[in-house]
């Protein structure tokens, strides 16, 4: 049965405060892909969240898939991490899969049995994710792709994988498809999982297609599409779902350094906490305000999205930058606010201050954002 996205959003919220949180640290410690957290919030039928309603999904879409990140960011990110990626990828197949595809896939997934994730960059051209190195061949009456990913979130773990290459015989570097593969497919191979500093059990591994066999019907879209399917489906979903993670973070960051200063008591001055002192309010009051600016900011761009706003784009681009900025603010004062047990990483903060640096990495970087929203202020062309 098919959930409504209010029982959802509710669901999101329990599973939060009862399954994630309790286990992020451990989780993050032994950096174990979080299998029965994602198996609980497949039953729960937030897997399906942003499956159409027809393929027994919810049929929700950015605002939801935005509230429902925040959350889980701030009960554990490495989860969320892993749920973003996947909604990236069941958004694709949703709005370019074929109908076969479509039907073969969505159900699967809608029921939470199935786990899907992007492999889109490549070593060789980093975080310019847009503008892969691997190219799929006609030979004969078959296609062959031959790619070899990095940072793939999830992977090994997911069911299937959404591949970026360049088209066969493409002759500019965005002339791209995209390829649902599945994990069983022969000549695929997963590498050595990263030690990443933060989101340490979100599973990251480099990957390798080695010619592997492709059908027509495995392609997201028309030969070639890919790179507007980029633009118009990954995108949007991506920066928005980055951003809440990164403000769920954030929340996190915000909260366990305003619990530590008032429960911090000083013998010396006759118990008095730290919070009484004017310099710690002064720096909590700042954090209040960059979390709460973000917050708004990331309303909205999800607000203009939904309404088809023309300058939707410029905050789709600057969403991501502007969260990630303000976790990793947050994150860092609630780190010296946290003194001693923050460093002794007890409470968490340690870990949230890790899980926030990895958004201003992720492609596109902060600094690569900040690149294309001045060109687009500029009027200058973005490629
Ligand atoms: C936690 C995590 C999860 C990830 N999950 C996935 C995933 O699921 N799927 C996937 O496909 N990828 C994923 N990635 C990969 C990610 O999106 C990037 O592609 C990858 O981190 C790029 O690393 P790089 O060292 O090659 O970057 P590089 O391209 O070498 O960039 C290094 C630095 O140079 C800067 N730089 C580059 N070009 C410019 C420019 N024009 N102007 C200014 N500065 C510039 C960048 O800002 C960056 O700081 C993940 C990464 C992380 C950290």
């Amino acid at each position: 049965m098919t959930r409504s996205k209010q029982d959802l959003l509710a669901e999101n919220e329990r599973l939060a405060k009862e399954l994630l949180a309790p286990r992020a640290d451990e989780t993050d410690r032994a950096r174990s892909f979080p299998r029965q957290n994602i198996r609980e919030l497949g039953r729960s039928g937030l897997l399906g969240l942003l499956v159409p309603i027809e393929y027994g999904g919810a049929g929700a879409g950015i605002p939801e898939m935005a509230q429902v990140l925040e959350r889980m960011g701030e009960a554990c990110a490495s989860t969320a991490m892993v749920t973003l990626m996947h909604y990236c990828g069941a958004a694709v197949v949703a709005a370019r899969g074929s109908a076969a595809l479509k039907q073969s896939l969505l159900p699967g997934v809608a029921r939470g049995e199935h786990l899907t994730t992007l492999a889109f960059s490549e070593a060789g051209s980093g975080g310019h994710f847009y503008m892969p190195v691997s190219e799929v061949k006609r030979n004969g009456g078959g296609l062959y792709l031959t790619a070899h990913k990095t940072f793939v979130t999830s992977a090994g773990e997911a069911d299937s994988y959404v591949i970026s290459t360049r088209r066969a015989g493409a002759s500019g570097p965005t002339e791209l498809d995209l390829y649902l593969v599945q994990r069983e497919t022969k000549g695929f191979e997963v590498g050595r999982p990263f030690e990443g500093l933060g989101l340490a059990a979100n599973a990251s591994a480099p990957m390798k297609l080695e010619n592997v066999r492709v059908r027509d019907d495995q392609r997201l879209g028309s030969e070639g599409s890919g790179f507007q399917t980029m633009m118009e489906v990954v995108l949007p979903h991506f920066q928005v779902g980055v951003a809440a993670v990164s403000l769920g973070i954030a929340t996190a960051a915000f909260q366990a350094a305003s619990a530590h200063v008032v429960s911090r008591k000083y013998e010396h001055v006759g118990g008095a906490a730290l919070a009484a002192i004017p310099r710690v309010q002064f720096l909590v009051a700042e954090m209040a305000l960059e979390l709460r600016s973000a917050r708004a900011y990331l309303s909205e761009t999800v607000r203009r999205v939904g309404a088809a706003d023309p300058e939707a784009m410029l905050d789709v681009l600057g969403i991501k930058a502007r969260a990630a900025e303000a976790a990793l603010a947050i994150a860092s004062r609630a780190m010296t606010l946290g003194g001693g047990a923050a460093y002794g990483r007890r409470g968490g903060l340690e870990r949230m201050f890790r899980d926030a640096q990895a958004a201003s990495v992720m492609a596109p970087s902060t600094d690569v954002l900040k690149e294309f929203l001045g060109k687009v202020c500029l009027g200058v062309p973005l490629f």
